[in-house]
């Protein structure tokens, strides 16, 4: 369990971001996907991620600090349709980079809904994420909004689609903002990795 969350700032891109001499874990996903939400169960805060209901409103890099030893990062949500395009551009670039370059990132919690069948732009940034080779989680949401067979059934698809491209299946949490699910296995799991 945390005991302490703190924000410690916004950055427009990745050398904005605190002196990276701790561990980082960033979480993205499309926008509404229930990533400040899930940020917010995680860190037992109820507002430490601010839920957007204007989607692509917060295009910043978003660090918060963790009982003093880790950073978690909330970066935008990707997939909104009414951002024009050169905007979206500047967007990814500022996401990419800091993916790609922040010296401390150990992982990359991708959220995707668990009541959508696989979407091309979360299986774009799967593969650009394999393409670099950084480390990376999928994290579904909104579990309680699905019968455990339809998750099941969408659970395969995904798995499915993976081993297309992948020989092994990264490391899936399934997780409800809403039920307090997935909190303890995604806390856990960063424990096992702050220790390495
Ligand atoms: P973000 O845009 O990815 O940060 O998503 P938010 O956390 O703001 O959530 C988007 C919407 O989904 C809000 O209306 C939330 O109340 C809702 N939501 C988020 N997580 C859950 C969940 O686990 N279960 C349910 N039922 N709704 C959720």
């Amino acid at each position: 369990m945390i005991k302490k969350a703190e924000f410690v700032t916004s950055s427009q891109k990745y050398t904005d971001c605190p002196p990276p001499f701790k561990p980082e874990y960033a979480f993205i996903g499309r926008s509404n996907v229930g990533k400040s939400s899930l940020i917010n169960m995680i860190s037992n805060k109820k507002a430490l991620a601010k839920t957007s209901s204007t989607p692509g409103k917060t295009q910043l890099i978003n660090t918060f600090e963790m009982d003093d030893t880790w950073y978690l990062t909330d970066l935008p949500g990707y997939g909104f349709a009414k951002v024009p395009k050169g905007v979206r551009g500047g967007f990814n670039k500022m996401i990419y980079d800091y993916i790609e370059f922040r010296k401390n990132l150990v992982n990359v919690f991708l959220l995707i809904d668990s009541r959508h069948k696989p979407q091309e732009i979360d299986l774009q940034f799967i593969q650009w994420l394999g393409k670099k080779g950084v480390p990376f989680s999928i994290v579904f949401t909104k579990l309680d909004k699905i019968s455990s067979t339809e998750y099941q059934k969408n659970l395969n698809n995904y798995k499915t689609e993976l081993l297309k491209t992948w020989e092994e299946l990264p490391v899936i949490f399934s997780s409800s903002a809403s039920s307090q699910i997935g909190k303890l296995e995604i806390l856990g799991y960063i424990d096992s990795l702050n220790e390495h």
